[in-house]
């Protein structure tokens, strides 16, 4: 559907836990509680708003988290999210710690593609970043690359990189058949006390680094990365530019929290309770109704832009475990 502003709403991401097994130090460090299972929604409440998301225009589904293979039978939310009519794609993100044991049952359900969350190949800057000595597990998985049949991505979210730790990442796309993405750090939870990379000016280093890198025109996924190639590499090079390359005119967008809260706008907390609606009186079929126009009322207000530049007018006080990203 579009918004009010004539944009189309397509995509939302749904985070299906809270939980996480690391404890990236931007993102969910020691010390959150998480929340009682009953404040979750349970994997029905999540496929009937994905129909009622379905008939309003929402076509491709990004499962998310806290870390979405930590949540009990998540590859069979996979396979019945792409029974829905009208969802085209669904992917997922995931820090790849699980992604071994679950790998197979995601191609099973259909999975469209994969985004690994990997910031850094140094073991102890991983440790450092996450809390854990798992990188041999995700580099297990990138390893296995070109035999996997879906594609997969990396996502790097740039904080304090350094050339040796950003040029290790971006080697992984020389090495695999990956594209290898820089995030910007936004101003959201524990992100807000790390300093945002320009992508600008890694940009810049790369080039001094790589000078043939140039831009790749093709298209790679559903969101706003803008992709450089380097020759003789399988993946691209990726940057997801949200401050220094604010793409709100394009935003195709809403997130749906695992509490249930249809949310618009990464940088304000305006939105809905959908969990209220789908966990109150009445039949099935009213509450299909009610969900279906309460949602489609929510879209159709989306905020024109988000304001982290204006760090005073950001509203958002939920950390991203719990938003998804
Ligand atoms: N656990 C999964 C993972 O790590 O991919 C899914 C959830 S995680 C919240 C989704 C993405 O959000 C990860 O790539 C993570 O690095 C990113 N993220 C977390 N906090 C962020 C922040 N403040 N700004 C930008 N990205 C952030
Ligand atoms: Fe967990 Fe992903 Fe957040 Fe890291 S970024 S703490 S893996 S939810």
């Amino acid at each position: 559907m579009k918004d009010r502003y004539g944009r189309t709403i397509d995509y939302m991401r749904i985070s299906v836990t809270d939980r996480c097994n690391l404890r990236c130090r931007y993102c969910m460090p020691d010390g959150i509680e998480s929340l009682p299972m009953s404040e979750i929604l349970t994997l029905e409440e999540i496929c009937t708003i994905a129909e009622c998301a379905s008939a309003l225009g929402i076509h491709k589904i990004k499962v998310t988290g806290g870390e979405p293979l930590v949540r009990l039978n998540c590859t069979y939310l996979v396979c019945r999210l792409k029974a829905i009519p009208g969802i085209e794609k669904v992917t997922i993100t995931t820090n790849g710690v699980l992604l071994d044991q679950y790998l197979e049952e995601l191609i099973d359900a259909g999975i469209d593609g994969i985004n690994i969350s990997l910031d850094t190949r140094d073991r102890k800057r991983f440790q450092e970043i996450t809390g854990s000595d798992c990188l041999p597990e995700v580099m297990g998985i990138l390893k296995r690359a070109s035999d996997i049949p879906v594609p997969l991505k990396v996502n790097a979210v740039s904080l304090d990189l350094g050339r040796e730790n950003w040029k290790g990442l971006v080697e992984l796309a020389r090495e695999y058949p990956v594209d290898v993405r820089f995030i910007e750090m936004m101003p959201i939870g524990c992100g807000r006390q790390f300093p945002a990379m320009n992508p600008q000016e890694l940009l810049a280093e790369m080039t001094e680094e790589y000078p043939g890198i140039a831009k790749d025109p093709r298209i790679h996924g559903f969101g706003p990365a803008v992709y450089y190639q380097i020759p003789g590499f399988q993946g691209s090079i990726g940057f997801i530019s949200a401050i220094h390359g604010k793409f709100c005119d394009g935003c195709n967008r809403v997130r749906l929290t695992s509490q249930g809260f249809l949310k618009t706008c990464l940088c304000y907390e305006d939105g809905s309770d959908l969990r209220a609606i789908i966990r109150s009186g009445g039949t099935e079929a009213d509450r299909k109704t009610r969900l279906t126009e309460v949602m489609r009322d929510t879209i159709f207000r989306k905020p024109a832009a988000h304001c982290f530049e204006q760090p005073g007018q950001i509203t958002e006080t939920h950390r991203m475990v719990s938003i998804g990203g």
